[in-house]
């Protein structure tokens, strides 16, 4: 009982573990893991990402002008950081941002339309190779 009201005295004094939201902003933790940043600028284009995204929300395009194009689906998203962890180029051109995983939609009409931007880059590698092939043939 004693002890019990000691304790209860000093947590009088001490600084609440609560914040008062929303007056106060959350403190984010160090390594957060928000939406990705990418930064073409940093990027060697070396396909990591893609590789190692397990619900494939990384795709690149392939030009045929031997540039590529980053693609990101933040709906499929689901923030386990694997991309960061492997980009050679670790926080310059992958990054995680403070910005909040958005919730999950099933908005059938991004699903098409990343289903289609899919389909399209990864047919632009085989029209790249190929195109590739033939100018070494000629
Ligand atoms: S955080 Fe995970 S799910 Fe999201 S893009 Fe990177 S590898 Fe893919
Ligand atoms: S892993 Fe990093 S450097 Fe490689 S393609 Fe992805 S963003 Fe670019």
């Amino acid at each position: 009982m004693f002890k019990s009201f000691v304790e209860s005295f000093k947590n009088i004094f001490k600084k609440p573990l609560t914040i008062d939201y929303p007056k106060e902003p959350i403190k984010r933790a160090s390594r957060y893991r928000g939406l990705i940043v990418y930064d073409v600028n940093e990027c060697i284009f070396c396909d990591k990402c893609e590789k190692v995204c397990p619900p494939k929300a990384i795709v690149f395009h392939q030009n045929m002008d031997g540039t590529k194009k980053y693609h990101y689906n933040e709906y499929l998203c689901i923030f386990c950081g694997e991309c960061v962890r492997n980009c050679p180029k670790i926080d310059l051109a992958l990054t995680h941002s403070e910005i909040k995983p958005s919730i999950g939609t099933m908005d059938d009409k991004i699903f098409t339309h990343w289903r289609q931007t899919y389909k399209e880059a990864k047919q632009s590698r085989i029209d790249y190779k190929e195109s590739k092939k033939k100018d070494n043939s000629l």
